[in-house]
Formats: C-alpha cells, structure tokens, sequence
C-alpha cells in the first residue's frame, strides 16, 4: 500500500485515551448537560432541518448570534466544526509550507501538531517556571524565529493561567503575522481578548462550544477576527463545512447565556474546592482559570499515580510526555462527587508508595 506523506511519519498523532471508567476526568469536558429546554429545542430541528438542501454556506444566522453575544460585527466572526478545525482553516490559510508558527510550550499540544499536519514549520520557545511567558521573552522569540503565526492559550491549556497581557500586547505590537489567541476556557477566566479585536488586524480569538456550552459532542468553534482574515479563512474551508442542524444548535445554545454562566460559576466554585483538597492530600497544585488543575503528586512518579488512579475508576490526563511538564498530571472539574471519587483514589494512591 502506499505509504502516507514522508513528513507525517516524523510525528504521532493526538490521542487522549477513551477509556470507559466511572470517572472521566482527562477531557475538561463539562460535567453537567446543557440546559433541557436546549435539548428538547434540538429535539424538534430534526423535523424542522430541510435535510435535501445544502445548508447556509456562510453559517449567517449563528454568525449574527455569535457577534451580537460578543459585540462585534457578523463580519467578525467564523465558525466551523469545533476550534481545532478553525485552528487547521487559520494554518491552511495563512501557515503551509515556507511559513513558521511560534509555540509557548508547554502549551495545547494541537497547535503545533496541526501546524505540521499542514506543513507549517514550528519553533518553540519556553515558558518560565510558572509557565507564564513575559514579554521580554516574547520579543526575543520573534525576533529570532520571525514567525508568520504566533500562539497563544489563555488559559493555558494544561498549565492553566491567562497569558500576561503584556505578553500579548507585544506580539501583537511586533509579530509580522497573525497573533491567534486560543481561548477555549476564557468564560472561567476574568479576562478576555474579544475586545481587542476591532482595534487590530493581526489579533485572531478563537473560541469553542465544547468546554463552557457543555457541547463537545456537537463539534462547534468560532473566531473573531478581522473581517479580511474572515474572507479568507472562508476561501479556503471546504464549501458546506458546517450542517444546518448545527448551525441551528448553536444558535438555540445562545438563547441559554445564563444557563451557561451558572454552569460556569458552579465549576469554578468546585475548583477551589478541589485544589484545597488535592493540596492538602500532598500534591503540588498549580493555580487555574480554568475548568482543570495541573498537578504534580510528591514522593511518587506521575505515572504510577496515572495508572493507580486508573485502576480505581478514575481516568486524569498524563500529562508526563509533554514538553516541559515532567511528572505533571492534569484533572478536569467534575462534578463535586467526581471530584471527591479523586481526591480519595489520589490519597490511596500516594499513601500506598
Ligand atoms: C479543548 C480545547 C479546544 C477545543 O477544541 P474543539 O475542537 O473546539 O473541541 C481548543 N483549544 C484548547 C486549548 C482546548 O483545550
């Protein structure tokens, strides 16, 4: 058979193992559904979908809703199948091959990973010990690798904490490209890069339904973004990429805005809860604006603890492979007897070492 392109051998795929087990806590889905009115709405767009037509190419009802929650012009925002796919539609369009993208590691792992997948050469500079990156440091990077793209994750996907706005400011002041801040978990965090929008043509915002609208199965993401950057990410994702029955979940989701800001603050309640308590089981624990803990457990190798949470039923991301992260873990907020279900097989685990 033939053998797949040469360069994509250099490099394994994305996997997050789904395992079936009592507790899954390696995802940072939400653990509550959406609201039960959403789902009864969705319920009835089965019959309502005309499901022999094509659906609205430019997604023009969900973009309005989108940019009316944000305040920004419809021309602002795009939308695709979840974030990552707006992530691979940015590379597709602005990355491919003679072009570079700047990563913070330890950062989300699929930024690089789908800059290759497109032929996008990657550099990588390091955050600190904190995992914060300062501006300094930013412009450093630029200047020795002079990226086309430069990444940022606020919060930092596994680290946790929003990106030092200094930080940001500076790539935006003197990057030559796009600067695409990742900001999967920012309805958790106090500070957002939407507004920033409208005032800049580098700054690119991507966000998603999958953390905070409890909807990772539906597959939904946005940007917003200059309207250019708009016309000519829409150039080049495939014609029809977004079906209508979507198009329509998503915008029947903006209709529970409330629903989800509560959904939010009980997670960020829990959150505390639970990195007291993993704190006073002996673990070292990162601080978080987001709906999961990075961890590093004391006196035993991550992924011992890993394997022993494991066989309790309780599933956590091993984070030890990632670079930067030696013997790091990650846990999502569950809910509060999820969370509880945790903190007891951490404390079996770490005693029994
Ligand atoms: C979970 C996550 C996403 C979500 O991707 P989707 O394709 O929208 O599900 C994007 N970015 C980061 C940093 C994430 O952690």
């Amino acid at each position: 058979m033939i053998e797949p392109r040469r360069d994509l051998r250099l490099f394994d795929g994305y996997h997050s193992p789904q395992v079936d087990v009592g507790v899954r806590l390696n995802t940072n889905e939400s653990p509550l559904p959406p609201p039960e009115k959403w789902v009864e709405d969705v319920a009835g767009l089965v019959r309502e979908v005309r499901w022999n037509r094509y659906p609205d190419r430019s997604a023009s009802e969900l973009r309005r809703s989108l940019a009316e929650f944000h305040g920004v012009d419809t021309g602002m925002v795009f939308v695709a199948n979840g974030s990552n796919e707006v992530i691979q539609t940015i590379l597709l369009t602005f990355g491919g091959p003679e072009r570079k993208a700047l990563v913070f590691e330890p950062t989300y792992q699929l930024h690089s990973h789908i800059s290759r997948v497109t032929g996008t050469s990657v550099a990588t500079a390091r955050r600190d010990e904190e995992f914060l990156v300062g501006p300094d440091s930013v412009s450093e990077a630029i200047r020795e690798h002079d990226p086309d793209l430069v990444f940022f994750c606020s919060p930092n996907n596994p680290t946790g904490r929003c990106e030092d706005p200094d930080a940001v400011e500076r790539a935006l002041l003197e990057a030559r490209g796009l600067v695409i801040v990742d900001e999967a978990y920012a309805e958790f965090a106090p500070v957002t890069w939407i507004d920033r929008v409208g005032s800049s043509d580098k700054l690119v915002v991507v966000r998603t339904f999958s953390k905070t609208w409890s909807m990772a199965a539906a597959r939904l993401g946005y940007a917003v973004c200059p309207p250019e950057v708009v016309r000519h990410l829409e150039e080049v994702v495939l014609p029809y990429h977004l079906d209508s029955f979507k198009q329509k979940a998503g915008v029947l989701a903006l209709r529970h805005v409330e629903e989800m800001r509560a959904r939010v603050a009980r997670i960020v309640e829990e959150r505390e809860r639970l990195a007291d308590a993993m704190t006073s089981s002996g673990a070292e624990v990162w601080p978080s604006e987001a709906n999961f803990l990075l961890f590093r457990p004391r006196g035993i190798e991550a992924r011992v603890v890993w394997e022993g949470l494991l066989r309790r039923g309780v599933l956590v991301r091993d984070c030890t492979g990632w670079p930067g992260l030696p013997d790091c873990l990650r846990v999502t907020v569950g809910l509060p007897e999820e969370n509880d279900a945790f903190v007891r097989a951490l404390r079996d685990v770490t005693r029994d070492a």
